[in-house]
């Protein structure tokens, strides 16, 4: 399976509201294979289409399981299409977060510490869970690609500034 190319911060793609998917198509089938062979290739556990500069409410993820000593050891992977998210939680948890399209910048972000999605899988088949603490922010991320958002965006705006200069240098190396 091909690799496909990232798209990095500054690429405009990355900020655009990405297309509700009408029809799970082959194609879309091989895209979603080949976006699972560039997120591992990439050491990601999760990856959005728009994030390969495909504008499409799609995003994959690798399950896990936490080993003892803490540690997140990746399992199969999952993928969702045209995801809602309802009933975040009033409770919050504070966590660090990468982005592929933002090589090297680890933020903290906090978020709910729960959801709920609906989405659809490669077999337009409907299904919904519930997701607590990791995972419920592994989606939350991916999500936000589809709509724009980055980890950038919701950190405070203390480290929002002090991440500035990577940032800057992110979008001047790949774009
Ligand atoms: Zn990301």
């Amino acid at each position: 399976m091909p690799l496909l190319p990232l798209v990095y911060y500054g690429n405009p793609l990355l900020r655009k509201k990405s297309d509700v998917l009408e029809e799970i198509t082959d194609e879309i089938r091989i895209l979603a294979d080949n976006m699972l062979e560039t997120m591992d290739q990439n050491n990601g556990i999760g990856l959005a289409a728009p994030q390969i500069g495909r504008c499409v409410r799609l995003f994959i993820l690798r399950n896990y399981v936490e080993t003892p000593d803490g540690h997140i050891h990746l399992t199969q992977p999952q993928v969702y299409i045209n995801p809602k998210l309802s009933s975040p939680s009033e409770e919050t948890q504070l966590g660090e977060e990468g982005c592929l399209s933002v090589p090297g910048v680890h933020v903290d972000v906090e978020r709910p510490l729960k959801i709920t999605i609906e989405a659809l899988d490669l077999d337009g088949k409907s299904f919904t869970e519930h997701l607590v603490g990791y995972k419920a922010r592994v989606v939350m991320h991916e999500n936000d690609h589809l709509n724009g958002v980055l980890h950038i965006d919701r950190t405070d705006p203390e480290t929002r500034k002090l991440v500035e200069p990577e940032l800057q240098a992110i979008k001047k190396k790949y774009n």
